[in-house]
C-alpha cells in the first residue's frame, strides 16, 4: 500500500517572513494527517531552507531542495551539494523539473547524475518527467516520458531505486491552469510503473510512488488522486497559498 505524498514547490517565491508563515500555518493544519496518513514535504528556495526547516522542526513536515549538484564539494560557484542539503534539514530533493529541463536547459544526463548523488548523499530524489505539448500533440508522450526514465535512472541498483519517487509533470499543464485530466494522467502513470517493472521488477514498481504535477488545486486534486497510479501531488503555484496547499493535503489522505 503506497502512502499518498504530497510535496509543495515553491519555486523562486517567499522571503525569509512569509516561507515561515507559510511553513507554519501548513503545519498547524495538518499536525494529526502529516506524517501520518500522508506524507508531505516543502520544498523551498535554498536561501530560506534553514528557516523553513525550524518553523517546521515540531512537525512532521519534510523539506526538500528544488535542485542539487552532482559534485559533492570543491569549486562549483554558486552549486549547493546532496550533503549540503541533508546537513540543512532536507530529506527530498527535486531532480530535473521541467522548469531546469527546457529553461536552464538540463540534460537528461546531467539529471541522472543528480538523481544517483542524491541519493549516495541520503536524500530521495523525485525524477521529474513530462512531454512538452507539441509532443503531446504529435502523440510523442510515451516516448518522452520512456527515455527521460530510462536516461534518468540510467545506471541506478535495484536498491537505490527503492529511494526514488517520479513526478509526471506535463510541461503544458505546468504554472498555465490548464491540467492533464485524470484520465490522461493515469494513462501516463501505468506506463511509467509497466516501465519500471520492466526496468526493475514487480516489487520495485509496485512500491514506488508516482505523483502528478501540473495546475493541481483543492478542486481537482481528490479527482486526480483517485486514479489507481497516481500516489500523490507535486504543487507549484498552490502551494504558495496556506489554505488552498492544505485542501490539496487533505484530499489526498
Ligand atoms: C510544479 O512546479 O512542479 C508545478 C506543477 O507547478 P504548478 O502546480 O504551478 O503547475
Amino acid at each position: 500500500m503506497r502512502k499518498p505524498f504530497v510535496a509543495g514547490n515553491w519555486k523562486m517565491n517567499t522571503d525569509s517572513l512569509t516561507s515561515v508563515g507559510l511553513a507554519r500555518a501548513v503545519a498547524d493544519s495538518t499536525i494529526d494527517i502529516a506524517g501520518e496518513t500522508v506524507d508531505v514535504a516543502i520544498l523551498p528556495p535554498f536561501v530560506y531552507m534553514c528557516n523553513v526547516v525550524g518553523a517546521l522542526s515540531t512537525s512532521h513536515i519534510a523539506v526538500g531542495g528544488q535542485d542539487v549538484y552532482f559534485e559533492q564539494k570543491g569549486a562549483f560557484t554558486g552549486e549547493i551539494s546532496a550533503a549540503m542539503l541533508k546537513d540543512a534539514g532536507c530529506a527530498y530533493v527535486l531532480c530535473g523539473h521541467s522548469e531546469r529541463r527546457h529553461v536552464i536547459k538540463e540534460t537528461d544526463e546531467l539529471i541522472n547524475k543528480k538523481v544517483s548523488a542524491s541519493i549516495s548523499g541520503g536524500l530521495l530524489p523525485i525524477l521529474c518527467v513530462g512531454e512538452l505539448l507539441d509532443e503531446r500533440k504529435a502523440n510523442k508522450t510515451g516516448e518522452v516520458v520512456k527515455r527521460q526514465i530510462e536516461r534518468g535512472l540510467a545506471g541506478l541498483s535495484e536498491e537505490k531505486m527503492l529511494a526514488v519517487t517520479i513526478a509526471y509533470e506535463p510541461v503544458w499543464a505546468i504554472g498555465t491552469g490548464l491540467n492533464a485530466t485524470p484520465e490522461q494522467a493515469q494513462q501516463v502513470h501505468s506506463m511509467i510503473r509497466i516501465l519500471v517493472e520492466k526496468l526493475y521488477n514487480k516489487h520495485i514498481a509496485e512500491e514506488m510512488r508516482i505523483l502528478y504535477g501540473g495546475s493541481v488545486k483543492a478542486d481537482n486534486a481528490k479527482l486526480l488522486m483517485e486514479q489507481a497510479d497516481i500516489d500523490g501531488l507535486l504543487v507549484g503555484g498552490a502551494s504558495l497559498k496556506a489554505d488552498e496547499f492544505i485542501a490539496i493535503i487533505k484530499a489526498a489522505v
